[in-house]
């Protein structure tokens, strides 16, 4: 079973239009970009444009790459004062002068569509999640969609990043999985990834996890992207995983466009929550 990102992230798009629509509200999300880095600008517009589709205002701010840090955080906290913002999102990575902790952590809690600030981890990793990071909140509903089990399953998550890893452990702990957290310094990585019922890749390798990796029946979730040969490729060895796994999401189309699907749903939730909010 191919697990189809693009064609789920759609249809939840296209629901999320229509919830949008109904609502009678008018979310808005603002976007921070610091720098000229090309990948960065392109996951920008691509967010930009699902906001168009599904009726969320945006605005974009940009910064130049030699901004320092007091002047991107006190951006951040013009966004958090300003009432018309009901998410904001600081596309990362910044530019290697600016301190990313100072920077994430002035995003207040009830705009953090990202959930990157120490308060969402927190509460993610307390098991009371405000805003889940919406990569790994996109493989959950991915997962969800096609009615493939997590709770009792041994999970596996390959990749220990604040951004992907980490925050994906926690969200299959949450929704009752054993859990093992791999990384570069793991040793005898494939004796574990053997163990998965459910395994996902966030290493950023092409071909990383090959069919010698994972046992049959395996729901392989790639989340890994890099070019190679001037197209993006998984973690996943496609080839060779494929045929072993009872579920397994191709690259591209599987698990980014939920990304951006997240990004959408959790900013309409940040808009329901201002308004239900006492002022
Ligand atoms: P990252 O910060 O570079 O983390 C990569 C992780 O992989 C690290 O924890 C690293 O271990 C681990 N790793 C590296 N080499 C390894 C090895 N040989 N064996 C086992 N583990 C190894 O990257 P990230 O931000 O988490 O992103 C991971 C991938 O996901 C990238 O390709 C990125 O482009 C992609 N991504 C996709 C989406 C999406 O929407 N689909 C969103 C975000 C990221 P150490 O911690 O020990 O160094």
């Amino acid at each position: 079973m191919i697990l189809d990102g693009r064609a789920t992230a759609e249809r939840r798009l296209g629901r999320l239009a229509g919830e949008i629509r109904a609502s009678g509200l008018a979310p808005r999300l603002a976007t921070l970009l610091v720098g000229e880095d090309p990948a960065s600008r392109l996951y920008i517009r691509m967010k930009h444009r699902a906001c168009e589709q599904v009726g969320i205002g945006s605005v974009s701010v940009e910064l130049p790459g030699d901004a320092t840090t007091g002047v991107v955080v006190a951006e951040v906290r013009a966004l958090a004062r300003d009432p018309s913002v009901d998410g904001i999102l600081v596309q990362l990575p910044l530019p290697s002068g600016i301190d990313r902790e100072e920077v994430i952590a002035a995003v207040p809690g009830e705009k953090d569509v990202d959930g990157f600030t120490p308060l969402s981890l927190g509460r993610l990793f307390s098991g009371k999640p405000l805003f889940s990071p919406c990569t790994p909140l996109g493989v959950m509903a991915l997962l969800a969609e096609y009615g493939l089990p997590v709770e009792g399953q041994d999970a596996l998550v390959v990749g220990r990043s604040l951004e992907v890893g980490r925050p994906m452990a926690a969200l299959l702990i949450n929704a009752g999985a054993t859990v093992t957290v791999c990384h570069s310094k793991t040793r005898d990585l494939a004796g574990k990834t053997r163990g998965a019922d459910i395994l996902v890749s966030a290493v950023g390798r092409p071909g990383f996890i090959t069919g010698a990796m994972v046992k049959g029946g395996v729901v392989a979730v790639d989340v890994g992207i890099s070019m190679a040969g001037g197209r993006p490729r998984g973690d996943l060895d496609f080839p060779s995983v494929e045929p072993l796994a009872r579920a397994i999401t191709p690259v591209p189309g599987g698990v980014g466009p939920m990304t951006i699907a997240m990004l959408m749903e959790n900013t309409l939730r940040a808009a329901r929550e201002r308004v239900c909010r006492p002022a």
